[in-house]
This record gives C-alpha cells, structure tokens and sequence, in this order.
C-alpha cells in the first residue's frame, strides 16, 4: 500500500493533507503514515506465519516513540543496538522478552542494562564480546541467552556502506570461527546459546543473497546442535530493500518464499530484523523553497531541509524521489519511472542551507517549475532519516507528525534554539 497519495493535485498522507501539517507544525517536517507501518509489520508476519516469526523491528531506522508505540501495540518485538535504543523500548512500553541485542560494541554497563531487563537474546558478535557477556551475567549471577552473529561471506550486492555479511566486515565472525567460538562457549556456564544470527546488509533488492546464507546458516545450526547447544532461533536479520525510485525492490513474499524453506529445514523460530522495510517509504520529509538560482548552466532549489535533517544522499549516494506537495495544474504524479522524459518537468539541482557542497537532496532532477514559498515532498525517508539527523550548523531538528487516518499527532516537537544549548549553559 502506499499511503502518500495526490488527490486532486495536493499530496495526502492517509486522510490528511500534507499541505496542512506543513501550516500547523512548520518545515522541515517528517510525516509518517501509521498504517503504512503496520501494514508492512502485518505482511511480515503474514508471510512468515508458518515460522512462527517474531519480527523484532529495527529500532535504529525510526526510533521515535510514537512510531515505537504504535508497532508495539500490534505484536512488534525489537532489534536494538544499544543501551540507548533498549532504553527507548521500554519507554515506549515495549516487551524485552521479544527484543534481541545486537552490535559490535556493546559496553558492559549495556551488557548489564539488558540481562537486567531480561532481553530475549545478545546478537554475539566476537569471542571477546562473548567473554563479556559471561563475565557480565556470572557477576550477576544471571544466565543470558545469546546467538552467535555469523558473517555468511556472501556479496549482499548493495551499497559498500550498508554492505555487512562479508568476511572483511566488522560485523559477526567467519563460520569456521563461529565454530570454535561455540566450543568454547560450552565452558560458560553462564551462557546459553539459543540462537544463530545473520545480517547480511541492508538495502538488499535481490533475493538471491538471502538464500546463499540460509544453506549456510542451516548447516551451521546443525553443527551447533550436534555440540549440544539448544538452538532454537533463526534469526535472519534485516536488510529488505524498499523502492525508492519507484519500482527496484522484491515484494516482501517473494524473499520469504526464498528463505522459508532453509528455517523450516533447520526447524527453528524465525526472527527478524526488518527496519527500512517497515518505516522507509511510511515517511515523507517536507520542506519549503527558500530561493531559486541559477549559476552557470545549473539551476538550483534552495530548500529549508538540508542534510543535517536527511543525510542518506550524501552519506550513501543515495537517491529520493522529490516532487511537490502541490502539484501544478495538468502535470502528473511523481514520476515512478526516471528513465522516461517526464513532461513540463527541468533539471535542478535540490540543495539546502547548509555550507557544504555534500548538502543536496538530488542532483539534475526533473522537477516542475518551483517558487519560493512552495512545499517540497522528499519521499521513502522514513527509515534512516530523522534518526541520523543532527544539529550541524545550529540547526534544530525537524518535527515529526504521525499520521492514522484523520488523524495527525505531534510526535516529536520542533527543537528550540534553547535546546541546542542547554547542555551547554553551566559554562
Ligand atoms: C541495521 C540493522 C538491521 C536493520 O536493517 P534494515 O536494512 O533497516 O532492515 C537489522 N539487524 C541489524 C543487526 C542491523 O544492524
């Protein structure tokens, strides 16, 4: 479903027209569409039911309460990759038993924070973070339950920044090691190994990687048994890749339909990660034209958004669909297709305030004529958007609007300049 649709010209968001939130709450501004989150949660664990999946969604991609909140209230458990993020879920009410620890950094204050909470297992990701954790639960004379993060060493064909699964990264071990390290394990008595990780990248649109790691998970799950540890998850990790163009991601069946038959051979519970997929194309980042300008043959938008509100362009090259909230009288929707000409529309570069040439949104982008007043919708930025945001250039971070039906919540305030220093005033 998508919920961001354009009624006679003007952009909605479920009942509830953008242009109104962009009024009441200012820009920048992040919308997001409530049912577009459960639906994609419902779908997850639709496809997966067989399984008895717990999707434990990825708290870093969105991590605002409201959203938190809402996936809660329907089944969600949680993937977080630090103290903070644990922090957050309860906060939001949400159940440690369905939330999983991963992350290659995991302090032992934050080692202790979750096996006080009762977390429903670590995500291991080296020997010595094994070692910790024992260490950590055997002061505490706790068990904790933890599941090896296994670097399967396939190409996930995506971004080398959101790459993860392959034997240079700094993420899980290779499965020779994941072996010796399960040996070891079994001379901790304050572990026990319930579970097998894997996360191969995210932003991944083909089907085929997935299916590479499970032939190699299932036979590592074997092993593991055959030494005694009670494996009982499979926890397959995130990386679903969403269309931002339009039309370059796999339906979420088609990569269940891929990996269901390797968890129903290993015969575990599945788990999974999925944190763009749920909370990516449910947001809108709204801005405002500020100026137009052209310089040499190049035409430029300055915008009130920039990258410290939305950093995925210059972090990871990436691209957004951008169109306006009001679209002028006998122009199209916004283009899901960037290969074909696209009527009445101009290159322009989209750029923000922000005093560093990295600060674009888009670079030649078609787009219909602009004038300064006018909204800007950026699409798909939902999932790493707000929660990479920053206050770069003593910017204060957007707010952000959750939307279910008709009805939009406030969220996440509007930063005061008084905020951006308070931290700082006892100087
Ligand atoms: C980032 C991350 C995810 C979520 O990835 P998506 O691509 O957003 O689905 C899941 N698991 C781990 C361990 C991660 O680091």
């Amino acid at each position: 479903m998508d919920a961001f649709q354009y009624r006679e010209n003007q952009l909605f968001c479920e009942s509830v027209p953008v242009a109104r939130l962009a009024e009441e709450y200012g820009t920048p501004l992040y919308v997001y569409s409530g049912s577009m989150i459960l639906d994609a949660l419902r779908t997850l664990q639709a496809v997966y039911a067989e399984v008895d999946p717990l999707v434990c969604y990825s708290v870093k991609a969105n991590s605002n309460l409201g959203v938190l909140r809402l996936l809660n209230g329907h089944g969600s458990g949680f993937d977080v990759v630090s103290g903070g993020e644990l922090f957050r879920v309860l906060k939001a009410g949400g159940d440690p038993g369905k939330t999983v620890f991963a992350g290659v950094g995991k302090s032992d204050p934050e080692i202790a924070q979750a096996i006080d909470a009762g977390v429903l297992m670590f995500n291991v990701e080296s020997e010595a973070e094994l070692d910790s954790i024992a260490r950590v639960a055997a002061e505490m004379g706790r068990i904790a339950p933890i599941a090896l993060r296994v670097n399967p060493d396939v190409d996930p064909k995506t971004h080398r920044y959101t790459s993860t699964g392959q034997k240079q990264s700094k993420f899980g071990v290779d499965i020779e090691r994941a072996v010796r390290i399960a040996q070891t394990a079994k001379d901790k008595p304050s572990l026990t190994m319930i579970g097998m990780h894997m996360h191969i990248g995210s932003q991944i649109t083909s089907v085929d990687p997935y299916v590479k790691a499970v032939a190699k998970g299932v036979e590592l799950i074997r092993q593991l048994r055959e030494m005694g540890h009670p494996i009982a998850w499979y926890n397959m990790g995130g990386g679903y890749g969403i269309a931002y163009k339009g039309h370059e991601a796999r339906p979420i069946r088609e990569f269940a339909e891929a990996i269901l038959p390797g968890i129903k051979a290993a015969g575990c519970r599945l788990a999974i990660e999925p944190g763009r997929v749920i909370a990516g194309n449910a947001g809108v980042l709204v801005s405002r034209v500020l100026y137009t300008k052209q310089s040499g043959d190049k035409r430029f938008l300055i915008q009130d958004a920039a990258m410290n509100d939305l950093i995925r362009p210059a972090l990871y090259e990436s691209f957004h669909r951008i169109w306006p909230v009001a679209v002028p009288e006998g122009l199209p929707a916004p283009p899901t297709d960037y290969e074909a000409e696209i009527p009445g529309a101009e290159p322009r570069d989209v750029v923000g305030p922000i005093c560093e040439s990295g600060d674009f949104f888009a670079k030649d982008r078609p787009l219909p004529p602009l004038d300064r007043g006018d909204l800007l919708a950026t699409f798909s930025a939902g999932a790493y958007g707000m929660v990479m945001a920053s206050n770069y250039n003593t910017r204060p971070r957007a707010a952000e609007v959750l939307v279910e039906g008709d009805q939009a919540k406030l969220v996440r305030r509007r930063e005061t300049l008084d905020d951006l220093v308070a931290q700082e005033l006892d100087l």
